[in-house]
């Protein structure tokens, strides 16, 4: 991988990737060497994404045994605590979840594109927009980074830009819900070796969490926007006042889409792809995006690899995940109303 300023990079490529996370990363791991390919990233490198690092089976199967121990914290095993604070109902669940860095994640998939000569990175590089060239098959797509701004064609663009994908707002007109997932890394030596998932209506009609990452815990939420500090601030001290809990730490925040529906998942349209959370491919009743990153990313590059109608081998590779997300909308609604909720204690 060749990594270069704005300024010196050549003018056309076969694919341009948005967004150097799980996605992106993954995606262009797995492409063909036959393709010139430029991945960018709006943010500096290694980057620090907000993200609890959770890895579920589907995540987990994915590496094939092969993710780096070092990427995990301790407890490197994670069971579930579920409690329902408007209930006072709880329900332990064994899911033996891997409980990953993220950071040290994200580093452990940017490093399986490092070597990979077809493929120059840029970051600190804003995606902006793209048009239409008039032979309709390139795309010309405007890149900035520093203030200066280039034109750059490409054949394919794919979008792997997150909750906020520019891309997807440009292709695709539909409002997704989104939350604001917050997380606190607290030193701490209380020692809990489950994860905690905290309903509570007070807070949001969403989650909260309490998950150890030794020697710290992390305490998290996926708010509404209105009030997310104020709502924080209530998580936060009844977590002091039931587990003794206290103190402050590191504080991330990020967007996470919430889609309501299957028609908030879009996988693109002609030569446009959209992957990971660009694409809607999220949990609504959890926020887990990891696994879906990481095989959106995987499907996508098999579909560009195989040359022809690569948009509808995509598309029906991403079913399964597809089918997998269409189950949780109706158990989002129901962790949504305190109510309802009392049936996944029974
Ligand atoms: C607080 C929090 C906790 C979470 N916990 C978990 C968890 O435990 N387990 C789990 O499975 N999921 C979790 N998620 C969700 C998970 O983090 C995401 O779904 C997943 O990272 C999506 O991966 P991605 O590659 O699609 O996008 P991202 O990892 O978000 O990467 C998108 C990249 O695109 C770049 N980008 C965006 N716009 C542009 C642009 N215009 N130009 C250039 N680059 C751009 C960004 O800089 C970013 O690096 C959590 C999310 C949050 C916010």
């Amino acid at each position: 991988m060749l990594v270069k300023d704005l300024n010196s990079i050549e003018l056309g490529y076969d694919i341009i990737i948005v967004g150097a996370g799980a996605a992106g990363c993954v995606l262009a791991a797995n492409l063909s060497e036959k393709f010139k390919v430029l991945l960018v990233d709006s943010k500096d490198f290694p980057r620090k994404k907000a993200c609890s690092g959770i890895i579920v089976e589907e995540g987990k199967s994915f590496f094939e045994g092969k993710l780096d121990k070092s990427v995990l914290v301790e407890p490197n095993v994670l069971d579930i605590d579920y409690v329902d604070w408007d209930n006072n109902l709880s329900k332990k669940s064994v899911k033996g979840f891997l409980n990953s860095d993220r950071f040290a994640l994200d580093n452990f998939l940017f490093d399986k594109v490092r070597n990979k000569h077809s493929i120059f990175f840029l970051k600190n590089t804003n995606f902006i927009e793209y048009l239409e060239t008039l032979d309709k098959v390139h795309k010309v797509v405007m890149l900035e980074s520093n203030g200066f701004v280039k034109p750059i064609i490409t054949r394919y663009i794919v979008g792997c830009d997150g909750a906020l994908s520019s891309i997807r707002r440009k292709v695709f007109s539909r409002d997704t819900p989104f939350y604001i997932g917050v997380q606190e890394l607290i030193k701490s030596n209380i020692n809990i070796e489950r994860a905690i998932f905290i309903f509570d209506k007070e807070i949001t009609d969403f989650y909260s969490w309490i998950i150890p990452k030794k020697p710290y815990i992390e305490i998290g939420a996926l708010l509404e926007p209105k009030d997310s500090k104020g709502k924080f601030e209530l998580l936060k001290k009844k977590i002091g006042e039931k587990y003794s809990i206290f103190g402050n730490g590191e504080y991330n925040s990020a967007i996470v889409l919430r889609p309501n529906s299957i028609k908030d998942i879009f996988l693109g349209k002609d030569s446009i792809f959209l992957c990971g959370e660009a694409a809607g491919l999220i949990s609504p009743s959890s926020a887990e995006g990891i696994s879906y990153a990481l095989k959106s990313g995987k499907f996508c590059a098999d579909a560009l690899n195989s040359g022809k109608d690569a948009l509808k081998i995509y598309k029906s590779n991403c079913q399964l995940l597809v089918d997998r997300l269409s189950k949780k909308f109706e158990k989002a609604k129901i962790i949504s109303d305190s109510n309802l909720r009392k049936k996944l204690f029974e």
